[in-house]
């Protein structure tokens, strides 16, 4: 297998593992979380979608794919121009499913101004949800960080979302690089800039329960506790809860599980999880039914030699966001 083999095959599976914890956490995102005897051998509907989290992911490889870098305005030209599609629902933002409301407003002054003008003060962990994948694309160096920093900054000028993301980053290069375990967590600490997610990240090694420190970390960041349990969507939570699973868990399937079971912003977590653990893991170890998703197969194709046409990208999602109790629309 050439390199290019073996980082294609990476990226694919990580939007793979991607999807599958977005998919798995999307029905109990910020409700109550699942039973204590779920194990994540199905998806709760029949034609489940993705969401924002492997939306995004595959947005930010794809420009790098093509081009060959990663460009901030490029990628926030195409979050408009699926933002203006017309055949979603009129309820949501376009081709969009399941964004937040400062991801909505980045994307929406982006377009009246042509600039990056992000929400102030959103410390939430959308920047770091859709990074895994591309950094894989991209490799390990200075240049990558910043060309991902850029991106981050388009949607998020908070430390803790931009130092959040770049930890998701550093964690999918330590693994790549064959770290596994709390090493893992050491290489992200040793490469984080100074600031709370790196002194956060630090505490949790020798933690008794690390989950239960970052909900307090995140707590007094926001200054008020996190409504839905630990996997919540404050940078500080998910992103980090995500870290510490992937380097942890014994397998990709456990990651994502686990990532659910933690409550909160279940899709982005177990999104998080799951696409750190496939930069290492076979997703096809993963229990059959979970594979079955519409459009897995599209999605793999971007780790193949030839890419998707951008037509079919479009086609996909505009079919990904067609009703779903229309007959006959999604066939996988
Ligand atoms: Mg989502």
């Amino acid at each position: 297998m050439t390199a290019t083999d073996d980082r294609r095959r990476r990226i694919e599976h990580a939007l793979v593992g991607c999807a599958v914890g977005d998919l798995l956490g999307g029905p109990y995102e910020n409700r109550r979380p699942p039973p204590a005897g779920w194990q994540a051998l199905a998806y709760a509907s029949p034609s489940p979608r993705w969401s924002d989290d492997t939306q995004q992911s595959l947005v930010l490889v794809d420009d790098v794919l093509r081009h060959g870098a990663l460009d901030a305005r490029r990628v926030m030209e195409r979050f408009v121009a699926m933002r203006d599609e017309a055949s979603a629902p009129a309820a949501r933002f376009g081709l969009h499913r399941g964004t937040g409301r400062g991801f909505r407003a980045a994307v929406d002054a982006f377009a009246e101004r042509g600039v990056a003008a992000p929400m102030p003060g959103r410390a939430g962990n959308g920047a770091a949800m859709r990074v895994v994948a591309v950094a894989v694309a991209l490799g390990p160096g200075a240049g990558s960080v910043a060309q991902i920093e850029a991106l981050s900054r388009s949607t998020h000028d908070e430390p803790l979302a931009l130092d959040a993301a770049r930890a998701v980053v550093e964690a999918a290069w330590a693994l790549q690089d064959g770290v596994r375990g709390d090493d893992v967590l050491g290489c992200v600490v040793d490469r984080l800039p100074p600031g709370v997610v790196r002194d956060t990240l630090a505490g949790a090694v020798a933690a008794e329960d690390p989950f239960a420190l970052f909900a307090d970390a995140a707590d007094r960041a926001a200054g008020c506790r996190l409504e839905h349990g630990p996997g919540g969507g404050h940078a500080l939570a998910g992103p980090l809860s995500a870290i510490v699973l992937a380097a942890r868990a014994p397998t990709l399937h456990v990651a994502v599980r686990d990532a659910v079971r933690l409550g909160g912003d279940t899709d982005s977590t177990a999104a998080i999880a799951g696409a750190l653990r496939g930069v290492v893991d076979d997703v096809d170890t993963l229990p059959a039914a979970l594979l079955a998703f519409p459009g897995v197969e599209t999605l793999r194709r971007w780790g193949a030699p030839q890419l998707p046409s951008l037509d079919e990208w479009w086609a996909l999602e505009r079919r990904l966001s067609a009703r779903a109790d229309a007959p006959g629309r999604m066939r996988g």
